[in-house]
């Protein structure tokens, strides 16, 4: 049995996930410096806890609607136009993960193409390829800023969407305004639309830096979010995506034969979670963010990131994979910058793990240098 047995097509593309790959060589090692992943080091903070196990034992336990409960989706809708983000409609989700699936499902046909700024989120390439698409990467090296001669060089007649993710994983940069409206620019004349993954949107930590979302300019944008990283809640499963209203529409209808809907108690946790301030938290994310920076900024060409929890330092030699290998002889786990860039000339640091970890991993970094 198994060895004969034919497996689908869609399967030659698919490699497993180079971050999850490095996090469980971490998880066989005793007293690892741990800076793989991306999931912060606090747990769901108590209310909204309570608040799910409430509505478990109430018995709140049976499929909701295929579209999330009705007082959810009409509680994210007012979150987001309190940030200005024009959206006619929302659709609750399995994470950001499973909204970006819905959402390539209702608008790719094979073939057609999407634009996205490299370095990028790693899932976001499978999940094109899956259907049949084809994602095309322009470069932002080595200031991380869009050009729009770089987007307008990697545009064709089948790009359908330019996929932006600000504050960014895997980079940590927050795109200025004007990155902003040159894709919103771009966008609106060649008549595709824009997919924003804001899901590190709680994540920003210079206020001098003027708050825009690119939703706010652009109708034909889908704006993603989720509950995964503002407040802790990744093994819950929940997020969302807004947007024009026939989209979300379509998305709802695609739901109910891809995941039948999300996460009973879950969706009532996040009532609560939405009316939960989370800056004590982010400022100590910010707290982490400077131990990290200022402690490698002598010793590697790095950008000071201005939102989400990663740093991407470029690594003397300019070869991640040696480096990443020298690394783990030190216990020190990253991930090696070829996971998210046609470049292999940088590595991704998580810093959301306690300070004391990343004071022994800045001394580690010192070092290698
Ligand atoms: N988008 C980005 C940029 C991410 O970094 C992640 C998770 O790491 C996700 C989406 C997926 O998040 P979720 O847990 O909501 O599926």
């Amino acid at each position: 049995m198994g060895t004969d047995i034919q497996l689908s097509e869609r399967l030659k593309n698919l490699r497993p996930s180079g971050v999850r790959k490095i996090f469980d060589l971490a998880a066989k090692i005793e007293d690892p410096i741990n800076l793989s992943i991306g999931d912060v080091d606090f747990d769901i903070p108590e209310p909204i806890k309570k608040e799910g196990i409430k509505w478990i034992e109430k018995g709140f336990n049976k499929y909701t609607p295929s579209g999330g409960i009705p007082e959810l989706r009409e509680k994210i809708l007012t979150y987001l136009r309190k940030k200005g983000i024009l959206c006619e409609d929302v659709i609750v989700t399995p994470g950001v993960t499973g909204g970006l699936l819905l959402a390539f499902m209702v608008l790719l046909n094979p073939g057609d193409e999407v634009l996205i700024p490299d370095p990028y989120f790693v899932l976001y390439e499978y999940q094109i390829q899956l259907l049949g698409g084809r994602p095309v990467f322009f470069d932002t090296y080595p200031d991380f800023r869009i050009r729009e001669e770089k987007i307008r060089s990697a545009l064709s007649e089948k790009t359908r969407v330019i996929l932006i993710n600000s504050p960014n994983n895997p980079t940590g940069t927050v795109y200025p305004k004007e990155d902003l409206l040159t894709v919103v620019k771009v966008a609106k004349e060649k008549g595709i639309f824009i997919f924003s993954d804001d899901i590190y949107d709680a994540y920003v930590y210079d206020d001098e830096m003027e708050r825009v979302y690119i939703g706010q300019f652009y109708e034909n944008t889908l704006t993603f979010g989720g509950f995964s990283k503002t407040w802790g809640m990744s093994g819950w499963r929940l997020g969302y995506v807004a947007g024009p209203k026939d989209i979300i529409n379509s998305m709802v209808t695609m739901q109910q034969y891809v995941f039948s809907g999300v996460s009973s108690f879950a969706q009532k946790a996040a009532l609560v979670a939405l009316d939960y301030d989370m800056s004590s938290f982010v400022d100590s994310y910010r707290r982490k963010r400077d131990i990290i920076y200022e402690g490698i900024k002598d010793k590697y060409k790095v950008v000071k990131p201005k939102g989400a929890f990663y740093i991407f330092p470029e690594v003397p030699g300019g070869d991640c994979d040696s480096f990443v290998e020298r690394a783990m002889k030190e216990k020190l786990f990253v991930i090696p910058g070829s996971v998210f860039s046609r470049r292999r000339t940088h590595i991704r640091i998580s810093f959301a793990q306690r300070d004391e970890i990343l004071l022994r991993a800045v001394e580690i970094l010192r070092k290698l240098a």
